[in-house]
């Protein structure tokens, strides 16, 4: 019976107030410390300021292979949100744990390190992993970190489970999402001699042009059994600013997209166009005017997207370890598709609703986390013999 245990852990988790834009070192330490005293070889990773760090842990024998449980340790901001209680002190009320971080996902975590605990670790037949990143909320750039460092070192785990808020489904899929912010920079001149000056806004225009037609492009490869809605890689123009006024030639130009991939070749093929839509017409035209001009594009987050597939041993487990009699896929992105994109078997299912997360009394029912504690401990019985 985890439970109790993870409501302590989680009491303490929630009072560690990881916002993206603060540190996490303390909740990290916190968390690498339990998982010492359970004989885990840890390893830590840290961002470029030193304030953000990533552990992932493994308990049971030094082999290829095991099982991953994910979860991210920043939460949204509570600046603006109006709480009915302190955010970063966990109240119970009513079946429901009150929070920033409950479902989003600090319970899985709690859930995961007190399941952890209850393991006897030297009957484990396979390595089970554990890993907790920084930075989920601002584009997964703690797993982007930690995945690099995985297979730097060659470590693979057979299957990941990160554990969002899906209330406790099985989720095998979901789009991937790419920003980019895309700079034009031209030459000044009058209105009246356009051919003097390189205007950037209507180099930004040709570029959007090229934006759209791939929009027609990716509708067409949309894959005949996707599930998404809807079912393509979509396009969109967030925002367009340039120039200063009617009659001068816009000197700088600037374009706010992004994109959705229902599959890794769909990103390649828009980033692989655009590149060399740049490259040789583009940057060429306006550097014949004027040899200063330039196009830069700059990305801004990159999630990517999990795709379905046909073999997927993590689906299969957690299907059955959860009873469930069928998959889905959602529209939020999570850190899975980089776990999927090194070579893991990846699926997210985690206690409570992205219904509840990133808002105001923001909140996990205790159903939600027994029925993740029961999967674990289910999961237990797999892998010790
Ligand atoms: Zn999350």
């Amino acid at each position: 019976m985890t439970l109790p245990r993870t409501l302590e852990l989680l009491a303490d988790l929630i009072a560690f107030e990881t916002v993206s834009a603060d540190s996490n070192l303390e909740m990290i330490s916190y968390l690498t410390e339990r998982l010492e005293a359970l004989g885990a070889r840890c390893i830590v990773t840290r961002d470029k300021t030193g304030t953000k760090a990533n552990v992932f842990a493994t308990i049971g024998p030094d082999q290829p292979g095991g099982i991953l449980l994910s979860g991210h340790t920043d939460v949204v901001p509570v600046a603006d949100q109006d709480w009915t209680t302190d955010p970063f002190k966990l109240a119970e009320s009513d079946g429901k744990l009150y929070g920033r971080g409950t479902c989003d996902m600090k319970g899985f975590i709690a859930a995961a390190v007190a399941f952890g605990e209850t393991l006897d670790v030297g009957k484990l037949t396979q390595p089970l992993h554990f890993a907790f990143t920084y930075d989920e909320e601002v584009g997964c750039l703690g797993a982007q970190t930690l995945v690099d460092d995985l297979s730097e070192r060659g470590i693979v785990p057979d299957i990941a489970i990160i554990g969002e808020p899906t209330e406790m489904r099985v989720i095998e899929g979901h789009k991937g999402c790419f920003e980019c912010t895309t700079r034009f920079t031209g030459l000044e001149g009058h209105s009246s001699a356009p051919d003097d000056g390189v205007n950037a806004a209507e180099y930004a225009a040709r570029y959007i042009s090229k934006l759209l037609e791939l929009r027609h492009i990716l509708k067409s490869r949309a894959p005949a059994d996707s599930r998404f809605e809807p079912p393509w890689t979509t396009v969109n123009i967030g925002q367009i600013s340039g120039g200063v006024a009617h009659n001068v030639i816009a000197s700088k130009a600037e374009v706010l997209w992004e994109m959705r991939p229902v599959q890794a070749s769909d990103a390649d093929l828009v980033k692989k166009t655009l590149a060399d839509y740049v490259e040789h017409s583009l940057l060429p035209e306006m550097q014949a005017v004027h040899s200063d001009s330039n196009i830069t594009q700059e990305a801004i987050a990159e999630v990517e997207g999990l795709e379905p597939m046909e073999e997927n041993a993590a689906r299969d487990l957690v299907a059955e370890l959860t009873g469930a009699n069928g998959t889905g896929v959602v529209a939020f992105a999570t850190e899975a598709g980089l776990f999927q994109k090194l070579g893991v078997h990846a699926i997210v299912c985690g206690p409570g609703s992205i219904a509840q997360a990133h808002k105001a009394d923001e909140f996990l029912e205790i159903e939600q986390l027994d029925m993740c504690c029961r999967m674990l401990t289910r999961l237990g019985h797999r892998l010790t013999r």
